[in-house]
């Protein structure tokens, strides 16, 4: 038999992989440590039975709409929501991108940004970011003036890196983009600033969220684009009818009920996130600042696959981001609960003392 020939320009294209091993303690997707509290799970039993299973669901989600429209303070019509905001990502390619567009990154970046646009069709035009991972504008404006892109995607604060974007660098990179700047923020509610500040009908932004991280929602795949009014009806135009299920809608809004209790657990995250740089400082580590729930660090002595390996030995798995271009040696770190903590720093003071 001869196989169908897939699309040409696929050939090439690899599936994206976050590889999961089956270890103690699991620190490598920047997932949420914590569930959401108990009363939402209690909420989510009254709610199932209310469910109409023989009814397709509100095509256009608008009640979990205006709820992440009143949690953001801006209006339901400039809020998409979708199935993680990988969705929201893939969707913005295809309204915006796709055959014959060119979408530009600046690595070392959440690698899906330049999948997703690759899967739907467009060309990447990768800049490079300053050796300490900041935006760098002089390379921003060469990448932008010479790829003319369709999309630049941001990503603020940065995966893996962990920096924040300096607003007058936003606002640059809005000035020089010929097209759609979007910026993720899947890990918005960790950092001290929101790019959402500068949305609205004149700027060609469009901000992205998901409650896989600050929700502790990774389960549950739902994420969200705010945008300017124009921009939600033409991102509609490719979403499969129904595409957010009756389930999910009302796990999304039953989460929004917790906002505070979301507050808090960022905020532990936050406190953990200190006391865990602070650890690694006392090591032969060199650690990045992080506005996010995780750390880059890059052992100074030992080759990162080793330490990697060596912390995998040990029951811990931490991100191996060491083959990504700029980043060799380097691994990351997802904040997870104090003991899971303890457990990382204690496992890499011994493999690096071994070393
Ligand atoms: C984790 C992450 C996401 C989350 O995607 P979901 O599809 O919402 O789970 C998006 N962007 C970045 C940069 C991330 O690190």
């Amino acid at each position: 038999m001869k196989r169908p020939p897939i699309r040409r320009d696929l050939a090439l294209v690899e599936g994206y992989h976050s590889p999961q091993l089956d270890v103690e303690v699991r620190l490598n997707t920047n997932e949420a440590p914590e569930p959401p509290p108990p009363a939402f799970a209690e909420e989510l039993q009254r709610i199932v039975p209310g469910i109409d299973w023989n009814r397709y669901p509100d095509r256009s989600a608008s009640e979990l709409r205006s709820r992440i429209a009143a949690l953001e303070g801006v209006a339901a019509d400039q809020v998409l929501a979708a199935n993680g905001s990988n969705e929201v990502l893939q969707t913005i390619c295809l309204v915006y991108g796709g055959f014959g567009s060119t979408v530009a990154v600046f690595e070392p970046t959440y690698a899906l940004h330049s999948h997703i646009a690759r899967v739907t069709g467009a060309a990447v035009a990768e800049g490079g970011r300053s050796p300490d991972f900041e935006l760098d504008l002089d390379e921003v404006e060469r990448v932008i003036d010479q790829a003319r892109p369709e999309i630049v995607f941001l990503c603020s604060p940065n995966n893996p890196t962990g920096m924040l974007d300096p607003a007058p660098a936003l606002e640059r990179v809005l000035e020089l983009a010929p097209g759609l700047v979007v910026v993720d923020e899947a890990y918005g509610q960790f950092a001290p600033r929101s790019a959402l500040e500068l949305v609205d009908e004149e700027h060609r932004l469009v901000v992205t969220r998901t409650f896989s991280k600050t929700w502790s929602m990774a389960g549950a795949r739902l994420g969200y684009a705010v945008g300017p009014r124009w921009m939600v009806p033409e991102l509609e135009k490719v979403l499969l009818p129904y595409h957010l299920d009756s389930f999910k809608q009302a796990a999304g809004i039953a989460a929004l009920g917790f906002e505070q209790e979301m507050r808090n657990r960022v905020q532990r995250l936050v406190d953990e996130r200190t006391r865990l740089s602070a650890a690694m400082a006392e090591l032969e580590v060199r650690t990045w600042p992080s506005d996010a729930n995780f750390i880059l660090f890059r052992p100074e002595s030992i080759a990162g696959d080793e330490v990697w390996q060596g912390l995998v030995d040990r029951g811990v798995l931490v991100r191996n981001c060491s083959s990504w271009r700029g980043l060799t040696d380097c691994l990351r770190v997802t904040v997870g609960t104090p003991t899971e903590n303890d457990r990382f720093v204690g496992a890499l003071e011994e493999v690096l003392d071994r070393g």
